[in-house]
């Protein structure tokens, strides 16, 4: 099911705050059957946008499309819409699977494959339902225990098993992942993937972690303040980020930031012209991979560096340190068959690749 969202916006009011723009006119087109992360820091809209296209939040503004139908005006629980949160909120007096039936039993309107009549679902067909749904995310063995029986990483299988029961439209997962400690948060959001692929539903999935949104989504929204920043496949993002936010945002560790110049078309960092082209004028922030610096003096971007310490880090060799004469810290990712660089004190670095934005706005100049 394809969702889009048309400039949809939501705003906070009390009588004793300012009003707060969660999320500013928003557009988004989300493909049918793929998986979609909404990403950005702690309080930059994504739960609010995750709870309006679940019918939660009422939008101040815009309409929200589940294929051709304006579902805007539609209550949460004709949406069809399955909901994971990250505390789980299992029924704690529930077995597994009690807690997976649960929304099957207040089903009212199953069409009966056979008649085409609409009615509640029968006892055997819930059983099978669990126990396929059940298997679906592997916990078919665990019905018969309580929720606090289970690990958090089954907990959280049981609650995406119960918002797949009912064959939802759209999975939404909000931080699914986060309660998780970190062997298990990257064993479980494989099995989202792997959940998404087999089950085909078009899936909203929100966390705050860039890695985690990386590496399972077929594509990426990156939010800041309520307003989208850019949205793409997760590597065309990393690779081509449209401003300083979403450069900073994406990577582990951080793209280095290093103050530049741009005099008379020609950019200058370290007081040393260093590339040239430029119809802009002034401060900028030059952007520079860990991973973009190499040893190769033939490049025609070179960088010295003062290293202040080197850390070994089995492929590769990790430089910390200070662009020269500079109080900018570095750092550098090469790899360890260059170890004998590490024993310099100054080393000239090549710049593989690198970004240039307006130091005042953000935005990407190169
Ligand atoms: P995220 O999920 O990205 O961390 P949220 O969508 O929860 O962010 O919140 C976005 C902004 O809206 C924040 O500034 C938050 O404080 C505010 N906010 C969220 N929910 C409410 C609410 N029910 N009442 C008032 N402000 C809210
Ligand atoms: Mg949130």
């Amino acid at each position: 099911m394809e969702v889009r969202l048309k400039q949809l916006t939501k705003i906070f009011t009390s009588k004793k705050a300012e009003p707060v723009y969660a999320v500013k006119e928003m557009d988004l087109a989300i493909p049918s059957g793929k998986l979609v992360g909404l990403l950005g820091p702690s309080g930059c809209g994504k739960s609010t946008t995750l709870y309006m296209i679940a019918g939660l939040h009422r939008p101040n503004e815009g309409r929200i499309f589940f294929g051709d139908s304006d579902v805007t005006d539609i209550p949460p629980e004709n949406r069809g819409i399955g909901l994971v949160f990250q505390n789980y909120a299992l029924y704690p007096h529930f077995s597994v699977r009690q807690n997976i039936m649960f929304p099957l039993e207040n089903v009212k309107d199953y069409e009966d494959p056979k008649t085409g009549e609409r009615r509640k679902y029968t006892k055997a067909e819930m059983e099978a339902i669990v126990f396929k749904t059940a298997k679906l995310v592997d916990i078919e063995m665990l019905l018969d225990r309580k929720p606090k029986q289970l690990s958090g990483g089954q907990q959280q299988r049981v609650a995406i098993a119960r918002a797949l029961a009912k064959s939802p439209r759209v999975l939404l997962l909000d931080e699914p992942l986060s309660n998780l400690d970190a062997r298990l948060r990257l064993q479980t959001r494989e099995e989202i993937k792997r959940i998404q692929r087999e089950t085909g539903v078009t899936t909203i999935f929100v966390t705050h972690d860039q890695e985690e949104a990386m590496s399972i989504s077929d594509f990426i929204v990156v939010m800041d303040h309520g307003v989208v920043q850019q949205v793409d496949e997760p590597q065309k993002v990393y690779d081509n980020p449209v401003n300083l936010f979403v450069a900073k945002f994406l990577g582990s560790p951080a793209i280095n930031i290093v103050d530049g110049e741009i005099k008379a078309g020609v950019l200058y960092l370290q007081g040393k012209a260093f590339d040239q082209g430029y119809a802009h004028e002034g401060s900028v922030k030059v952007g520079i991979r860990p991973e973009h610096f190499t040893i190769d003096k033939k490049l025609p971007h070179q960088m010295d560096v003062s290293v202040s310490f080197v850390e070994h880090i089995g492929r590769d060799i990790s430089f910390v340190g200070k662009m020269k004469d500079s109080t900018n810290n570095l750092r550098i990712i090469v790899s360890s068959e260059l170890r004998d660089y590490a024993k310099e004190e100054t080393v000239s670095f090549g710049i593989k690749r690198f970004f240039v934005f307006d130091a005042a706005t953000g935005a990407r100049l190169k």
